[in-house]
């Protein structure tokens, strides 16, 4: 096995992913370290908003994903109790593929892991990274591959993409100290003939928290959303010994008409999965010299779905950054200043792109988790759905990805 990289990545979601596809083309050598094996299920909405589409073409998996994706996603709805509000989601500027798609995680991460790999990246999976030692130009990893003892590999530069549900295991004990009421508990579950139409994405808002629904590849249905640990808690106390999904899919059936009519003849497809605790939020300035992409980088409230925009889009910003500079961020000689230097860009300009979409996603979470608050908001929305259409828009749903066109014809 090859000990030595110019870059090593810790996660291979999209955004570890595609940061590998775009390094590894440009000449690096890139491990790509990711701790489970694929495929595998993940907590998500699983829908790619259009203005992603493009990214995926660049990054080689366009194609396998238009074949293999969920219908166009042209209408969004609000649910409520027992009320609806349906509106338009807003088109994306190009000519065709207009809207966002959903595929299962199991599929999507696979399809980009699996191109990082055919452009040279090393994958090194499953294979957990356990510590990061060390600093730019001269990072030392130490791996606890699956069946193996330990290992220790060298890398120049390190990206975390390891996502911001699972610390890495240095962190964990950090984490464990600092629960809170308000952390949010994400869960996913999918089913068979679920009563949703093809082209449309319900949103559901609940006391505690908010979810959503979907008909993503093959016909199944994926149904996703976070809850508030107290809300959870409460759930639990009152249902004893079932587990939390199932207290989920309880509340959301007793609670939510629209699940309730989505699920009437529709048949769960594996377990409930889980994760958490979620912390939406910015995770950049941590002064390690380390370059952070995706949920590692920030997270937006699931809410607006636009986690794997912001992961794909990441990978781009940081790729553009250091793929031109890579012989003075690698040699001996500067790299430790000239990775300092790139990083301090690469935040300011991660701050300058979605730092927004944290906040508009904030304003929306916080709505939709609050009984009075939602209630407020009710009246408003009946009236005038077409603020769930500028809803979409204001969370950078449609919001031009310039890196699409420079990019074009790069696979
Ligand atoms: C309920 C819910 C619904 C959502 N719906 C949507 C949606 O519809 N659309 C959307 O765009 N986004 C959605 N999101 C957000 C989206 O799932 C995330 O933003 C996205 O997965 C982030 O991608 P990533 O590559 O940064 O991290 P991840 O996808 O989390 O990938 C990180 C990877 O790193 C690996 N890893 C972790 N620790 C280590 C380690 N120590 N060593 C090696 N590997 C490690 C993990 O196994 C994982 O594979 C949703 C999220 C939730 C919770």
């Amino acid at each position: 096995m090859r000990m030595s990289f110019d870059a090593a990545i810790v996660g291979a979601g999209p955004a570890g992913s595609a940061t590998a596809i775009l390094l590894a083309r440009a000449g690096w050598s890139v491990a790509l370290i990711e701790r489970q094996a694929f495929p595998r299920r993940k907590v998500c909405g699983e829908c790619v908003a259009a203005s992603n589409l493009a990214l995926l073409d660049a990054l080689g998996v366009g194609r396998e994903f238009d074949r293999r994706a969920g219908a166009e996603l042209r209408r969004v709805a609000l649910l409520r109790g027992g009320d609806a509000v349906v509106a338009a989601l807003p088109g994306g500027e190009a000519k065709a593929r207009r809207w966002g798609r959903a595929l299962g995680r199991e599929q999507f991460d696979t399809l980009l892991a699996d191109a990082a790999e055919a452009a040279g990246a090393t994958r090194l999976q499953p294979c957990a990274v356990q510590t990061i030692e060390g600093g730019p130009g001269a990072f030392r990893l130490r791996l606890r591959p699956s069946g193996v003892g330990e290992v220790t590999i060298a890398a120049s530069l390190v990206v975390a993409a390891h996502g911001s549900w699972e610390p890495l295991p240095a962190e964990r004990d950090e984490q464990r100290e600092a629960r809170a009421a308000s952390d949010l508990f994400a869960f996913k579950a999918n089913f068979r003939d679920a009563a949703i139409a093809a082209d449309l994405l319900p949103v559901l808002s609940f006391a505690g928290g908010y979810g959503g629904m979907v008909v993503a590849d093959d016909g199944l249905a994926t149904l996703a959303g976070c809850v508030r640990a107290d809300r959870l808690q409460a759930l639990r106390g009152a249902l004893p010994g079932a587990s939390a999904g199932a207290v989920v899919e309880a509340m959301l059936r007793r609670e939510c008409a629209g699940v309730r009519d989505a699920l009437a003849g529709a048949t769960r497809v594996g377990p409930w999965i889980a994760s958490g605790p979620l912390r939406p939020g910015v995770r950049l300035g941590q002064g390690d010299g380390v370059f952070r992409v995706g949920n590692a980088a920030g997270e937006a409230h699931p809410i607006v779905g636009e986690g794997i925009s912001m992961a794909l889009q990441s990978a781009f910003v940081l790729a553009e950054l250091i793929n031109g500079d890579r012989g003075r961020l690698l040699s001996s000689a500067s790299a430790g200043a000239a990775q300092r230097r790139a990083l301090a860009v690469y935040e300011a300009r991660w701050r300058r792109r979605f730092a927004h979409r944290l906040r508009v996603a904030a304003v929306f979470a916080h709505v939709a988790m609050r009984p009075a608050l939602a209630r407020a908001a009710w009246p408003l929305l009946r009236r005038w759905p077409a603020v769930l259409t500028a809803g979409a828009r204001w969370s950078g749903k449609t919001r031009p990805v310039p890196e699409a066109a420079r990019w074009v014809g790069a696979a």
